[in-house]
């Protein structure tokens, strides 16, 4: 049958006998000349692997797999939290000082693409140089997420009917914005270009080096200031649904960059050739440099106090998360003694907490989504 080899629901086919062939490469496909036989645990691997990436089992990343079933379990839409508070606040011409009300256009302005460039890595990009079936099955949890995320902040600029060409254009017209999509978009390309292909050491350098700037950097530091500012207001009482949106947000985004630092620590271990000196200190320049984007993007939303926030608490906030995003994945602390200068952001990422917080939604779900046959 002279179809496109893996143009059927994901299933190869082999040209020549439509058989259902032996191996894949990284794209699904059957490469020629191998024979059949099952795969086993050990043929299993992150990337480069050329055992078939369309057997799930036998498990050998059970930490992906596990973040997969936590994740469906934390399922939640952005149409189930009330906004009619914070509409009514938005409305009152008293309700929010003029520094809050930019604060919250410039917070969603970096927000209402970001999780749009996050889907695209993962889904025109990661997901095709990613070869072991149980990340690429907590890769497609995720991009659905960053669908839900896109859509919760889409809903808030509609529930407070903000100007949706100005804050879905934020990202080329405000520069604090610009410049970190500007700083971001080289490593997501090198992911999506469709020639590239992991396999040489370079390659595969540069396929972590985009995977850590994507977990650690984008998901896991671009994204802090962000949460901490809404969050604060919800703290005040002020913009509570926006502020719930953000806690599900949060919780998700928590999971995608430790998964994320999972994947990148296992190819470490895999790879270890890859982990050279030069890479090392290439990376932490890419840090310091995010580090700075990110004060400037803060210095930008909150050019005065606000909320008892102020963007210098913002610069020791960032050390502080940069060194632990450099302590994940072994990297040299970059800012020696920095400290949490918002300690109760901790406590809404601590996990134990957040499934207490969140018990009733689950609950809900996990029986809402069953079918009864009956
Ligand atoms: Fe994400």
């Amino acid at each position: 049958m002279p179809v496109e080899m893996n143009s059927i629901a994901g299933l190869p086919m082999q040209p020549q006998t439509g058989f259902v062939p032996p191996s894949g490469g990284a794209d699904g496909r059957a490469s020629a000349g191998n024979a059949h036989r099952r795969i086993r645990v050990e043929d299993k691997s992150i990337i480069n692997s050329k055992a078939d990436v369309n057997q799930l089992v036998p498990f050998k990343y059970k930490w992906a797999w596990e973040k997969y079933i936590a994740a469906c379990a934390n399922h939640w839409m952005p149409q189930e939290v009330n906004m009619s508070r914070d509409i009514a606040l938005w409305k009152d011409p008293n309700g929010l000082t003029d520094d809050e009300r930019r604060l919250i256009t410039r917070n969603l302005g970096f927000f209402v693409t970001a999780d749009s460039l996050a889907a695209n890595n993962i889904v025109l990009g990661t997901y095709r140089h990613i070869t072991a079936p149980e990340c690429r099955q907590y890769l497609l949890r995720q991009a659905f997420e960053e669908a839900i995320h896109t859509h919760a902040y889409q809903y808030i600029v509609e529930s407070l009917d903000l100007d949706e060409g100005e804050v879905f254009n934020a990202y080329h017209e405000i520069a604090s914005i610009r410049d970190k999509d500007e700083f971001l978009i080289p490593f997501i390309d090198t992911l999506t270009n469709p020639a590239f292909r992991t396999g040489t050491p370079q390659a595969d350098q540069d396929l972590l080096k985009s995977l850590i700037v994507f977990s650690c950097l984008m998901e896991g530091l671009f994204f802090y200031v962000g949460f901490a500012q809404i969050l604060a207001l919800g703290r005040q009482n002020k913009m509570t649904g926006a502020a719930e949106q953000y806690m599900y947000i949060l919780r998700d985004e928590s999971m995608h960059c430790n998964f994320g630092i999972d994947l990148v620590n296992q190819i470490k271990l895999e790879n270890p050739h890859l982990w050279t000196a030069a890479f090392r200190e290439e990376m932490t320049g890419i840090f310091r440099k995010a580090v700075e984007l990110e004060y400037r993007y803060a210095e930008d939303t909150m050019p005065r106090g606000v909320l008892g926030l102020n963007a210098p608490m913002f610069k020791e906030y960032l050390r502080f998360i940069c060194n632990r995003r450099c302590q994940q994945i072994g990297l040299e602390v970059m800012y020696p003694g920095a400290s949490n200068p918002f300690p109760w952001m901790s406590e809404m990422i601590d996990l134990k907490k957040e499934r207490n917080f969140f018990e009733t939604r689950v609950i809900e779900y996990q029986t809402g989504g069953a079918l009864n046959w009956e």
